[in-house]
């Protein structure tokens, strides 16, 4: 697998509302999308740095896996995001090369992407996050 780049950094926040401000007014980007994600009971906002966004994540329940990251390591850089082509076939390649997957086939993610996580054990501690943009 070749990632084409990194399509987000995701980070955990304890809210949108006091996070925000820090990323448009010290670093000068603009919030372009706040969206809910109930499937994973988080709410997201996006900003646009290059090619690249910075995906911030509020838990929307307090058994969100953002408030249990959040509990356990405090807020900060939760996932890394590349994207892919071909994202099914590209997680049976890498189930086959040993690495454990948190999704076992993609499903859908912010932004109408398709997903898949690997599993942090596997992937030296980084949770990582494979997204295909169909429609492109
Ligand atoms: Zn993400």
């Amino acid at each position: 697998m070749i990632p084409q780049f990194i399509e987000h950094i995701g980070i955990a926040v304890n809210s949108l509302e006091e996070s925000i401000p820090y990323y448009e007014n010290v670093l000068g980007l603009k919030c372009y999308a706040v969206e809910e994600v109930t499937d994973q009971k988080v709410k997201t906002a996006f900003f646009k740095v290059g090619q690249t966004k910075i995906e911030l994540l509020e838990a929307t329940s307090p058994d969100s896996p953002i408030a249990k990251f959040i509990e356990k390591k405090g807020p900060g850089v939760h996932h890394m995001a590349f994207a892919v082509e071909n994202l099914e076939q590209q997680l049976e390649t890498i189930a086959q090369k040993g690495v454990q997957l948190i999704d076992q086939t993609p499903r859908k993610g912010a932004e109408g992407l398709h997903i898949a996580f690997l599993h942090p054990k596997s992937t030296l501690g980084v949770l990582t996050e494979l997204c295909e943009n169909k429609s492109k």
